[in-house]
């Protein structure tokens, strides 16, 4: 095995053969001595020393003791059999409890006798039970072996002899024939200004730390690399789009000139200008833009998106906007019309419902070019939506499109791609947008339209319905209107309709003098949009509604958003829905109404909310809670496969990961220098692995 290298298939390891072989591959998807190198363990277990019985706590995720066994019993029948004996040292005694495996355990157990034991404490009662855990007879010079790690493995796996500690075994055999030549991917220059360690060090202690100390080395070296390397990927892809992608001058300002002396109903905050300058300079570039727009929720995204489609129209492009749901497409149809017939422009849109007649007359202006812009569902994306000359596209909502679907509208003009703008909805944590959107330029609206007031908001328990309904009934008399809204989960959602369906009878019977309109996702979308409208027109007074009015709804004379159950709702969930409120001169309230009883988590969530209403800060909290996976707009995006760096808990090295990536490749684009071989050479293997094309 000596002289064989990383790339070897595994089935040549000594003790694995063809079908141990195919396990892994199909199991694990390991393949080589690398991929097994790179089966990297989720956590190790503390074995440098015993615990005493007496300081157990259900804090320790595992302990290794060491005690006398008694009382060896059989207890049960059938599938309640069970094995228990009780282990005891100087300080205490705990039980061990065995279901399985009961005829091998059994015999190996002796009344009298010491033994180590590993496991993991459970309180039952008023002790603890260890149920399962590792048994050995203690041997007098028996070395307590330090941190082991514990590996992923399948039932399968373990069948054939690879559990966690057949695994260890096997990586072990690799890595000591095979560790040097573990390849550096890093430069020295960033490995000394990091302190980080080499390579195929970092690769030993992940495995075999001798100690907790070298085990975070490695964890920050790998780690560092995880994201070092997205990172430059991303970044190198938007070097090339900067520099390669010829984009269309829209540098006529004469039609944006008029709308803004002209028509614009209010003046823009200096964060909507500032945006606008940063598109404009794009425009100006010659070269395709790819820019996020953030900004929290009523910022004022809409009439930055159409200030840009009007530079669009104006130097003879088409302008298209896609929204996530059909709505929010109507409101955007909606908003843009009042602009578009002041201006003598010609607008549609274009969902999933629209009909036969009509989609095939706009497919025929939007090719003619009579049409200046299309807002639409996903129904924009289908192949036979071409324009005659399509100049940008704008995506709201961003985080319910996948990347995929972004790269389908840029083909919609073959002969220059269009600019992209991704307005997002929810405001995303720095280190997230990097990774999600890291190869985008990004410009941020900070601020909200003037004389904003900030929403008011309020934690009710159930039991102050009354008093919530009072406020309501006042609030509606100064004029206002009023959302009410039910969670509505899917696994419960016959539960969850119900609770609508009660919420909304109590709510009718509790204002009879009062419209109730009512909107959930199980209505007809015609039904949906009449009630949706007759809210919007002002001729009900109340909606109730399940977060199908979560995204971009405005009706700005609504004033108070009455959340039910908040506690099961995310925290950006609350936010959107709460920005749904505040959009008028009017203060605003947000009522959060809870059970008593709340988990931590819920706790904090609510806390959040009232405490903030910025859309960053609460992102953050956000991010920390829950971690990225579980973030909107994540799920899709590869750049998220993470192995062992976490983009909450990491963010310090992602921002170094970041810089370094940066520096490297405004120093060196095309990575030439003889130092940066290995790191290009990487970069060249990562692209092959299949993780990695679905990045882009
Ligand atoms: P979002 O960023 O959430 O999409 P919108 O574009 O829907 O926000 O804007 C929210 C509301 O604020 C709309 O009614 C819009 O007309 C209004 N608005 C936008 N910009 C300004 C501004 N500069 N001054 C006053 N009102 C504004
Ligand atoms: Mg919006």
């Amino acid at each position: 095995m000596i002289n064989l290298g990383l790339d070897t298939k595994v089935e040549f390891l000594k003790g694995i053969g063809p079908q141990r072989a195919a396990l892994l591959n199909t199991e694990v998807q390991v393949f080589t001595y690398a991929d097994l190198l790179e089966h990297y363990p989720f956590r190790h277990e503390d074995r440098s020393r015993f615990y005493d019985i007496g300081e157990i706590t259900e804090e320790y995720p595992y302990v290794q003791l060491r005690g006398r066994i008694s009382d060896i019993k059989l207890t049960g029948e059938g599938p309640k059999k069970r094995l228990v004996a009780q282990l005891q040292d100087r300080t205490g005694m705990v039980e061990l409890v065995w279901f399985q495996g009961i005829q091998w355990i059994h015999p190996k157990l002796k009344n009298g006798q010491e033994y180590v034991v590993f496991g993991k404490p459970q309180l039952f009662g008023r002790r603890f039970n260890l149920s399962h855990p590792e048994i050995d007879p203690f041997l007098p010079d028996q070395p307590t072996t330090g941190l082991i790690p514990v590996y992923h493995t399948t039932e399968k796996m373990k069948r054939r002899g690879m559990d966690a500690r057949g695994m260890g075994v096997l990586i072990k055999n690799v890595l000591e024939a095979c560790y040097r030549q573990v390849e550096e991917t890093l430069p020295d220059s960033v490995l000394a200004k990091y302190k980080l360690m080499a390579r195929k060090d970092a690769v030993w202690n992940i495995h075999f730390p001798k100690t907790p100390e070298l085990l975070n080395a490695a964890l920050a070296r790998l780690k560092f690399e995880e994201f070092f390397f997205i990172q430059l990927r991303l970044l190198i892809q938007k070097f090339i789009r900067r520099t390669s992608y010829r984009g269309q001058l829209f540098n006529k300002v004469a039609l944006l000139t008029d709308f803004y002396n002209q028509h614009l109903p209010f003046s823009l905050t200096d964060a909507q200008k500032r945006v606008i300058k940063e598109i404009y300079i794009d425009f100006k570039s010659g070269r395709q833009m790819n820019r996020l727009l953030q900004g929290d929720v009523g910022s004022g995204k809409t009439i930055v998106a159409f200030i840009c489609m009007l530079l669009a129209i104006d130097n003879g492009a088409q302008a298209c906007m896609m929204a996530p749901t059909e709505i929010l497409t109507e409101q955007h149809y909606q908003s843009l019309k009042v602009f578009t017939n002041l201006l003598g422009l010609n607008l549609a849109k274009l969902t999933g419902s629209t009909k036969t007649v009509e989609r095939r007359q706009i497919l025929k202006k939007l090719q003619s070019g009579e049409l200046h812009i299309v807002v639409g569902t996903h129904a924009l994306i289908e192949d036979d939506v071409q324009f005659t000359n399509l100049g940008l596209c704008i995506i709201d909502e961003q985080h319910r499109f996948g990347v995929e679907q972004r790269s389908r509208l840029w083909r919609k003009n073959p002969q220059i791609y269009p600019h992209i703008l991704v307005m997002t909805a929810t405001p995303i944590p720095r280190t997230l947008a990097m990774t999600l959107y890291g190869d985008l330029d990004v410009s941020v609206i900070d601020q909200l339209p003037a004389g904003r007031k900030p929403i008011k908001t309020t934690r009710y328990y159930d039991a102050h319905r009354l008093k919530v309904f009072d406020f309501m009934r006042a609030q509606i008399h100064l004029g206002r209107q009023i959302y009410v809204v039910y969670p509505l989960i899917e696994e419960s959602e016959k539960l969850d309709l119900k609770s609508l369906q009660d919420g909304y009878e109590s709510v009718c019977r509790a204002f009879p003098e009062f419209f109730v309109s009512i909107v959930h996702g199980k209505m007809k979308p015609a039904d949906k949009e009449y009630e949706m409208q007759r809210f919007v027109r002002g001729e009900t007074h109340i909606m109730v509604a399940t977060t199908v009015i979560e995204v971009g709804v405005n009706v700005p004379n609504a004033s108070v958003m009455v959340i039910e159950n908040a506690e099961r709702f995310g925290l950006s969930q609350l936010h959107q829905l709460r920005g749904r409120v505040g959009r008028g001169a009017d203060q605003s309230y947000c009522l959060l109404m809870t059970d008593v009883k709340l988990s931590k988590e819920a706790k904090i969530r609510l806390d959040t909310m009232v405490r903030t209403t910025d859309g960053f800060e609460i992102a953050d909290v956000d991010l920390k809670l829950r971690g990225p996976g579980d973030m909107e707009g994540t799920q899709q995006s590869g750049v998220l496969d993470l192995r062992l760096a976490d983009l909450a808990k990491d963010q310090k090295i992602l921002l170094a990961a970041r810089q370094t990536a940066e520096e490297l490749l405004t120093e060196d684009p095309e990575l030439a220098a003889p130092e940066l071989l290995p790191t290009k050479n990487q970069l060249a293997k990562l692209r092959q692995s299949k993780g990695w094309s679905r990045i882009s």
